[in-house]
């Protein structure tokens, strides 16, 4: 088998099993693998560290899924793997049969380039690596048969499988598409979701928790949700938090229209949703002097590359400066980043920078990241994006 040889000092990243090999820390190749060929990674002193997969186009040489020597990265081994990540959603209780929950979180689950979200009967996978890419049959043979849904969905973020050269058919599958549009249910509330066309995988599962955790300090408020999608913190807020009234906004036709939808779905007539781009919206909020108990900004990822960190920073701070300044004394702001490469620590800054310039003072109530299905992998910063700070704005 060919062998990864590591440059020297470079090996302690990956004994904690971080599964990203650039080619930076690499010395030299024994072999010539192709795309897509099991590899074994070695320290410079040749001592065995992990098995993994060869991408000589991917800008992550290989990706790293097995650390023992116990086998190769056979069809036991991927099964084993899958079985381990479906048994962490029964331990969270994510179970429902009428529910959605991620069931395969990439690196979180030592699957490095492998989600499957599973909403009602249904799976959506998507892929990021090319040696998932190259497995896929094997892997949606065994989730069809470990899971049993009616049918299994494959979506690819178009620059991702650029950057991996994945070429994948997306569609269906396996089995068959939803008939009509699919609702899935959360602890009594029910969302449509779109599996082909909606955003990421069609729902935002990885603030699941954030929501019921952010409605809890809104009753009898008026609450602000800005960059709405299909509504998700407004619904929670109006039928968990009890929240006088929700106004949420988007840029996104679509979502306005599935927000709208899921709010009628539910049966709440104290939510409405609006189309528009949350600078000019929040700029002339403030000029019209509105307040609001409750400000959430939930904002899209806005650091793509460590060359657009400054530049997202500033965005982050004059979306959180403006929505400081419309949270009434004593409201509450639910602050979220999904950034990366943004730091718990830069992005308290962010908070900290927007609280001065405000005059305002500012208490963190609670820091918290994705849902519990979303695992950070400790040895794997990247795998810990989502921060939500939910704090209280005197
Ligand atoms: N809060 C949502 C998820 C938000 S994802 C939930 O709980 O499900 C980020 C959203 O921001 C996307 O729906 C995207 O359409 C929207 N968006 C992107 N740029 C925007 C902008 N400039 N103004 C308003 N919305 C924007």
């Amino acid at each position: 088998m060919t062998r990864i040889v590591l440059r020297p000092h470079k090996v302690r990243t990956f004994l904690n099993k971080h599964p990203w090999v650039l080619d930076s820390s690499i010395d030299r190749i024994d072999g010539t693998p192709a795309d897509g060929d099991e590899v074994e990674l070695v320290s410079e002193k040749e001592r065995f560290v992990a098995r993994g997969i060869y991408n000589g186009r991917s800008r992550i040489r290989v990706r790293l899924y097995r650390w023992d020597q116990a086998g190769p990265l056979d069809e036991a081994f991927w099964r084993g793997r899958l079985q381990t990540a479906l048994q962490l959603r029964s331990l969270l209780g994510y179970d429902d049969p009428q529910g959605a929950a991620r069931l395969v979180y990439s690196e979180g689950d030592g699957l490095s380039g492998l989600i499957v979200d599973r909403y009602a009967d249904y799976l959506v996978v998507q892929v990021t690596a090319l040696g998932i890419a190259l497995r896929i049959a094997e892997i949606t043979a065994m989730l069809a048969d470990l899971v049993r849904p009616k049918g299994i969905i494959l979506r690819t973020e178009h620059a991702m499988a650029r950057a991996e050269g994945i070429e994948l058919r997306e569609g269906l599958s396996w089995g068959r598409m939803p008939e009509g549009p699919l609702v899935v249910a959360d602890r009594g509330l029910r969302y449509q979701v779109d599996l082909a066309e909606g955003q990421k995988t069609g729902f935002y599962l990885d603030q699941r928790e954030n929501r019921r955790a952010a409605a809890g300090y809104f009753r009898g408020r008026r609450v602000l949700d800005m960059f709405c999608y299909s509504g998700g913190f407004s619904l929670a807020a109006a039928a968990w938090g009890g929240a006088r009234e929700c106004l949420g906004f988007d840029s996104s036709p679509k979502a306005v229209d599935w927000a709208r939808a899921n709010a009628a779905l539910n049966g709440l007539a104290n939510v409405a949703f609006q189309t528009g781009d949350a600078f000019p919206v929040l700029e002339s909020l403030v000029t019209a002097g509105e307040q609001f108990g409750g400000v959430v900004l939930d904002p899209p990822k806005f650091a793509r590359s460590r060359r657009a960190l400054e530049d997202a920073l500033r965005a982050y701070h004059w979306l959180n400066r403006l929505g400081m300044s419309l949270v009434e004394p004593g409201g509450i702001l639910v602050s979220c980043s999904c950034s990366g490469l943004v730091t718990r620590e830069d992005f308290r800054n962010v908070l900290l920078g927007a609280a001065q310039q405000t005059g305002r003072q500012v208490q963190v109530l609670e820091q918290r990241g994705a849902s519990p299905d979303h695992p950070v992998a400790i040895g794997c910063p990247e795998s810990e994006y989502l921060k939500c700070f939910i704090c209280r704005v005197v």
